[in-house]
């Protein structure tokens, strides 16, 4: 079967969604019978988004062969349920630098090399590369952006020549923005939808869909007169009103029938139509026995009330992953962890909740409160959960406190530490020096040995199954630093375990504290393996942890 492609473009402006029903559309697809996958292309001259600071960009996601990306490939993988790569992200940059390599290895035969049609030229190749990597029969591909601005314009080019190579294979949709005035504000304006069409028309395309983002439902009226003003056959309005959550997005679109319009005019047939695991899922989301609160502990929240929760938006989709596991409507909240550094009798406020996240984190605004934070839940017997950064000041807090060394810290802090419990890896010290910073971080996928008798160990079971003797897991890193060997005797003896070690280089990748309801900390991110209908083992018992009322002061 030929491949086919579905695009996805933005229309009226940024943030409304489009990963979101970029991955719906590909559970959607998937769930009739297809081999889906999908692409992101960001519009940045970032080469990828490892250098991008997550209170302006949200959250950089990691997959397993190291790719730093946008949080949007989150989004692809937990609706797929399926670990993409490097072949399915792209960047202007990422293009860019490898039209430049092809010309400086004198790839292009001596020719003029053009801005068009070379940059479109090498999007699609890459599309087409990364389809068949995935053995995919759909390619669905999300143009970061919106239409009508500058930036994205040569990836509509790219559109536009491959529907006219291929004008029965390729399928274009729009999400757009229909705000709403009026008391009540329900009433629905489209005229920015239909400037939006014109942007796109201009760059020689015309929308087949399109998704009609708004507060509320689209009445039949208004997608009337959606479809006749852009030129849209009856039925191609696709409402996609406000939801509770986001897993309720695929169910939506089905409402309207998204999949049949889309398989109607890509020539496909569907071998079968079952949403139910999703179904089962939203139901379940839609029907909890009671409430499990939980506090993030972290700094890349903005300033004042504004809240970015994009920062952590994995942690934040596992948490609720597991919580819908064990049928418990999650209650998040985000506490900052300055506040903890300038009163410490702010720490009291963590026995509000049922289970404390340290995540991860970058440089040192902001680690005392944490460590602080740490220390309150060590002892108060809060359920706790360290991931990478949170592992890191999980084991200076303890090295402080109980081992007694008082001045422990991280080299990351402090580059003249004397007793660097958390110290830089030997083969990142002269990238560090060098100044080498973007793509050279301990990234993707690495083994990991889990000690039978921890709770983690326990946890993996999930996973891994009933087996005696270690599990051996992979699990996804981002980060430069990690557990200072010359400390590790010492820490264990005081009564830190280390459940978990990579194999071959047998650096510490897990640690627990005994006597502890649930004190677990982890050098990986395991919040990057998460999915909605295979919650991570970590987060699915520090959730069973909290809702526990076990031993707690
Ligand atoms: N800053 C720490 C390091 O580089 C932790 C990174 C993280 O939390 N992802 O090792």
């Amino acid at each position: 079967m030929a491949t086919k492609y579905i695009f996805v473009t933005g229309g009226v402006m940024s943030g409304v969604g489009k990963g979101v029903a970029t991955a719906s559309i590909a559970k959607i697809l998937k769930s009739r019978g297809f081999s889906v996958t999908a692409i992101k292309i960001d519009p940045y001259v970032n080469v990828d988004a490892g250098t991008m600071n997550p209170t302006e960009h949200g959250e950089v996601f990691v997959l397993d062969d190291g790719m730093e990306c946008d949080q949007d490939m989150g989004n692809y993988e937990r609706f797929l349920d399926t670990s993409l790569s490097c072949a399915n992200y792209m960047t202007t940059g990422s293009v860019y630098l490898s039209v430049i390599n092809k010309e400086r290895a004198m790839e292009y035969g001596g020719k003029c090399v053009e801005v068009v049609p070379q940059i479109p030229l090498e999007v699609i190749s890459r599309i087409d590369k990364a389809a068949k990597k995935n053995k995919a029969n759909i390619a669905i591909i999300e143009i970061g952006g919106t239409v009508g601005e500058y930036q994205n314009i040569l990836f509509l080019e790219a559109i536009r020549i491959l529907k006219i190579k291929k004008p029965k294979n390729v399928l274009l949709t729009l999400v757009s923005f229909v705000p709403s005035l009026g008391a009540g504000g329900t009433e629905l304006k489209t005229k920015p939808t239909q400037y939006a069409v014109r942007s796109l028309e201009s760059a020689g395309l015309h929308p087949d869909i399109i998704l009609a983002r708004a507060s509320v439902p689209l009445d039949q009226k208004r997608k009337e007169k959606l479809e006749f003003m852009c030129g849209l056959q009856e039925g191609d309005v696709i409402s996609a009103p406000n939801v509770e959550s986001i897993y309720e997005v695929p169910i939506n679109f089905e409402k309207d029938n998204i999949s049949d319009r889309i398989l109607k005019k890509l020539s496909l047939k569907a071998k079968n139509k079952d949403l139910a695991d999703w179904r089962d899922l939203v139901k379940n989301i839609q029907n909890p026995n009671g409430e499990v609160k939980i506090g993030i502990v972290g700094k890349y929240f903005g300033s004042g009330d504004f809240v970015l929760t994009d920062s952590y938006i994995s942690v934040l989709e596992s948490v609720k992953h597991a919580a819908y596991s064990w049928n418990k409507k999650p209650i998040i909240e985000w506490l900052d962890s300055d506040t903890y550094e300038k009163d410490a009798k702010l720490l009291d406020e963590l026995k509000n909740y049922d289970g404390i996240i340290v995540p991860g984190g970058f440089g040192n605004r902001g680690v005392e409160g944490k460590i602080k934070a740490t220390e309150y839940c060590r002892k108060n017997k809060i359920p706790f959960l360290g991931l990478c950064l949170g592992l890191q000041l999980s084991v200076i807090e303890f090295a402080r406190n109980v081992a007694g060394i008082k001045d422990a810290t991280s080299r990351e802090f402090d580059k003249k530490a004397k007793n660097a419990v958390i110290d830089i890896m030997e083969e990142q010290k002269k990238l560090l020096f060098e100044k080498h910073y973007g793509g050279t971080m301990r990234l993707g996928a690495y083994d990991c040995e889990v000690q039978p008798g921890t709770i983690s160990h326990e946890a993996y079971k999930d996973w891994a199954g009933e087996k005696s003797g270690p599990y051996i897991i992979s699990e996804r890193h981002r980060h430069r630093y990690e557990v200072n060997d010359k400390y590790r005797e010492i820490l264990q003896k005081k009564g830190m375990t280390v459940a978990g070690i990579n194999p071959k280089s047998n650096l510490v990748e897990i640690i627990e504290i005994k006597n502890h309801p649930f004190f677990v900390a982890s050098q990986f991110h395991p919040e990057f393996k998460s999915r909605p209908l295979k919650p991570h083992p970590l987060f699915r018992s520090f959730i069973n942890a909290a809702c526990l009322p076990a031993g707690r002061q």
